[in-house]
């Protein structure tokens, strides 16, 4: 079962993500990175804020991560998300890749002793059809 109900829209992969959600669907957490001068970008996109190269490469986030921001939604902005409220939404960063973060749900946790800095692991939300979300819970200390 999804962490959110079925009728939830699903991601549309275009040609500037697909990458993104190809390595999702083996599991695999990878940013874009400049094929010239290796700056990382999220979310992808055609052409390199730093150098204007069009060339790309995928970089494999390393874990954990950790929270950088969060807030919690009350209110279902979608009819899907009614039975699911209240969810935390949390913007995770990955220390040893600055430059990317990445906007996802924090889970198995009460939304009061979410915090900024903790360190989260990613869990793999099979949502259907061959596609995996990248959501992350709180890191055991083996994971650190
Ligand atoms: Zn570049």
């Amino acid at each position: 079962m999804s962490f959110f109900p079925d009728e939830m829209p699903r991601p549309e992969p275009d040609r500037d993500d697909q990458g993104f959600w190809e390595a999702c669907a083996q599991r695999r957490l990878c940013f874009q990175a400049c094929g010239a001068c290796g700056a990382l970008r999220h979310p992808p996109r055609p052409i390199c804020y730093r150098c204007h190269s069009v060339e790309t490469k995928w970089v494999e986030a390393p874990s954990p991560a950790v929270v950088y921001t969060f807030c919690v939604v009350h209110h279902p902005n979608h009819p899907a998300v009614a039975s699911r409220v209240p969810y935390v939404v949390g913007v995770v960063e990955f220390p040893s890749l600055p430059g990317v973060r990445l906007v996802t749900n924090i889970t198995d946790i009460a939304h009061s002793a979410v915090r900024i800095g903790m360190p989260v692991s990613i869990w793999w939300d099979d949502i259907g059809g061959g596609m995996f979300v990248p959501r992350f819970r709180p890191a055991a200390p083996s994971d650190a």
